[in-house]
């Protein structure tokens, strides 16, 4: 089947509410290409391996999470910047980016969705931003540090870096994948057990230690390739048109 791209990018900005968060990059359509969309690919970043990888498989439309426009990058169209537009608009394919929306969907969104791979329940927000971004969730069973570690490496096929000391099980954690490390703080706040994002800074193995909250930096890439890929294949069953995620490597 086909779908006209006006029509399935004012579905996407609707269903992901774009014109309520007050994001860092453009959310939404950032490149026009060919009208009609039958195949779409998926990738978690804009990058040459993903271009490339999506005009093999003659996709009409790459969806991503971190799109090719940041507010705090130079605007110009120079340098890498330049040919990865130059190849998008040889190729005739439309881009099209969600950020924080994508984080913070109660159902495709980044944060929802690691915690059904942990299989917990959501039982609140853990920000105070309007919209909030991560969640609170509580695990069905307490774990342990070693055994929540283990889980995580097993579902994002990468072992976590964790700070804290494992004297206790772990039952309510924060979620806010990416690079979410400040967003720790809410979960000392709320005096949860844990708080899993991807990255790591600094300031966060003394943090861990004092506060007695667990950290697990989980992989800014490995817990962001699972709302773009609900996204895409809710896009697929909703306008029956063919999805493809690309998962391009990155340890970071
Ligand atoms: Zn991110």
């Amino acid at each position: 089947m086909t779908v006209c791209r006006t029509s399935l990018i004012d579905y996407l900005n609707d269903l992901l509410n774009i014109y309520k968060f007050n994001d860092y990059c453009l959310n939404g359509l950032q490149l026009e290409g060919r009208k009609k969309i039958s195949k779409i690919v998926t990738g978690v970043s804009v990058c040459k391996d993903l271009f490339d990888a999506a005009i093999k498989y003659d996709a009409d439309l790459i969806l991503v999470h971190h799109g090719l426009f940041w507010f705090k990058q130079p605007m110009c169209l120079v340098g890498v910047q330049q040919k990865r537009v130059k190849q998008l608009i040889e190729a005739d394919i439309n881009l099209a980016a969600y950020h924080l929306p994508l984080d913070a969907h109660h159902r495709v969104g980044n944060n929802v969705q690691l915690a059904n791979v942990l299989s917990a329940k959501v039982i609140g927000q853990l920000d105070n931003r309007i919209p909030s971004i991560g969640v609170v969730v509580e695990l069905p069973e307490a774990l342990t540090q070693e055994s929540l570690a283990y889980i995580l490496e097993k579902k994002l096929q990468r072992k976590p870096a964790v700070w804290g000391k494992d004297d206790k099980l772990i039952k309510t954690i924060g979620i806010c994948t990416g690079a979410a490390q400040h967003d720790f703080n809410f979960a000392i706040e709320l005096n949860l057990d844990a708080y899993i994002t991807g990255e790591v800074s600094e300031f966060v193995p003394h943090l861990a230690k004092e506060s007695g909250v667990r950290y697990f930096g989980a992989g800014h890439y490995a817990t962001e390739t699972l709302g773009v890929v609900a996204l895409g294949e809710l896009l697929a069953d909703k306008f029956n048109i063919e999805h493809k995620f690309i998962n391009i490597e990155n340890v970071v």
